[in-house]
């Protein structure tokens, strides 16, 4: 298993996480194959946020300028409140391609997916349909993948992208996804239809206790996108129909007119329980690694699942080509791309869920929240310089930079929210170990 070259590898899973992956091998010169269980490569039709640290990577593939033409770079990211509507605090986007080296921008999921598509086929990726993967085998000698209906493939290495409820991640451990007990609503809707929206200019969150609403503009402007997610009583009360668009209403009766009559154009068609699991740092064995969120699922709130995904295929592609050119045995690779990323992707899954709790607070915590957000002053950033900055370009920088990946800090490490499990408590980590981590504020 040890070459000069990049070894061919299965991804399984064709969502952002795995056709990013597959592209930064192709570009390296792997030969790649690419196995979606869905009829079609699709994604949800909403929006999704690219912060530096993703759109670098995609800059490098040749990708963002292909998303360029269809995206919007947002003024700024602003938070105000869902209830009396005063804008709270927000930072600054225009300065992003100066200060970390890459725009942050939003787009319809669509065309993002299109885009890595489009630059895999053209990179020689083999991209197969309807190939439900049921079985991963690592043979010693290859990993082998067995579909539902009967196919085999096989290659020298083999990668779960399979997302946050992934099979591929039966092969490291038994846990389970974490129920937030929160529910989300997304989608676009063509502008025109649009009778409420907030600065065209900027990605809003209007944040409430136990709820709130983003606004953004896509495709230049010509589609709006909106995300309401809330806390469920009914979930709480163990109901089976939680979250549904009648509690979503009364969630939101409350709110500010602008963020009410807003959700009239929300799309309820579908809606999404708010899951993530506890993080785990062994993402590697043998032949076969995870990757996004196969292998760190989060919550939303920090717009970073996807870009965390990307982050994931740079460096997965590194470590493979570092080890092939210096004939170590690929397993050597996927081990150190998982040693690396692990620490990033579970401080950010644990920074997710705080940064969710800030803004759901209610009562005295609000007013606090409130006052510290009206306080800040709007060119600090401090709580975001961790996410966004490109590591190689840190005066410090050493082997680790290419990794994106910070060591977690001190304060990463203590007792979490408490987050109800769903399928009840079957937890493990790996090596057998219960963590409950906790962040402090991103
Ligand atoms: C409401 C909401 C808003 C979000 N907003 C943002 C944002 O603004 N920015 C951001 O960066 N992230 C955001 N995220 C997170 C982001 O959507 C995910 O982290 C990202 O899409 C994960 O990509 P993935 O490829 O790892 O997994 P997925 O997108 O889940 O893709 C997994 C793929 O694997 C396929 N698959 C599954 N099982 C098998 C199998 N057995 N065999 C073959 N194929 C299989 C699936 O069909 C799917 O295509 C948001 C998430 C939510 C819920």
């Amino acid at each position: 298993m040890s070459s000069d070259r990049l070894p061919d590898t299965l991804v399984v899973g064709g969502g952002i996480g795995g056709l990013s992956a597959a592209l930064c091998l192709a570009r390296r010169g792997g030969a790649v194959t690419v196995l979606e269980r869905s009829k079609s490569f699709a994604e949800v039709g909403a929006g999704i946020q690219l912060a530096p640290n993703a759109t670098r990577v995609l800059e490098r593939l040749g990708v963002l300028e292909m998303i360029l033409p269809v995206a919007v770079l947002p003024r700024r990211l602003v938070l105000a409140d869902a209830i009396g509507s005063r804008e709270l605090t927000s930072l600054d986007l225009t300065d992003f391609p100066a200060r970390y080296g890459a725009p942050y921008l939003v787009l319809h999921r669509d065309d993002l997916l299109s885009a890595l598509l489009d630059a895999c086929a053209r990179s020689g990726v083999a991209l197969h349909t309807d190939a439900n993967v049921i079985e991963l085998r690592d043979t010693g000698a290859s990993a082998v993948a067995v579909c539902a209906d009967g196919r085999e493939f096989s290659a020298g290495i083999a990668i779960g992208a399979d997302g946050l409820h992934s099979r591929i991640r039966q092969y490291f451990t038994d846990d389970e996804p974490v129920n937030s007990g929160f529910v989300a609503y997304r989608g676009a809707v063509p502008m025109d239809q649009v009778e409420r929206h907030a600065d065209l200019r900027d990605v809003v969150a209007w944040i409430g206790p136990g709820l709130h609403l983003v606004q953004y503009p896509l495709r230049s402007g010509q589609m709006y996108n909106q995300v309401a997610v809330f806390r469920s009583q009914a979930y709480l009360r163990g109901a089976a129909d939680w979250g549904n668009p009648a509690e979503l209403a009364a969630a939101f009766a409350g709110c500010s007119e602008h963020v009410r009559e807003s959700l009239k154009t929300l799309s309820i068609a579908n809606r999404w329980p708010m899951l993530d699991r506890l993080p785990m740092p062994g993402w590697a064995r043998g032949r076969v690694a995870l990757l996004g969120d196969a292998a760190h699922p989060m919550l939303q709130y920090l717009a970073q699942g996807a870009c965390q995904a990307v982050e994931d295929a740079d460096v997965l592609a590194a470590e493979l080509a570092a080890a092939g050119s210096t004939g170590r045995p690929f397993s050597e690779g996927l081990a150190s791309y998982a040693a690396i990323r692990a620490p990033r992707a579970m401080r950010v899954q644990r920074a997710a869920r705080t940064w969710g709790e800030i803004w759901h607070v209610d009562g005295v915590a609000k007013l606090l929240r409130d006052e510290l957000l009206l306080d800040r002053d709007v060119a600090d950033h401090k709580h975001v310089t961790w996410l966004y900055e490109d590591p190689a370009a840190r005066p410090e920088s050493d082997g680790s930079a290419r990794a994106g990946g910070a060591a977690p800090r001190a304060q990463d490490r203590a007792g979490g929210p408490g987050h109800r499990e769903a399928g009840g408590t079957k937890q493990r980590q790996a090596g057998g170990q219960r963590q409950r981590e906790k962040e402090s504020a991103p």
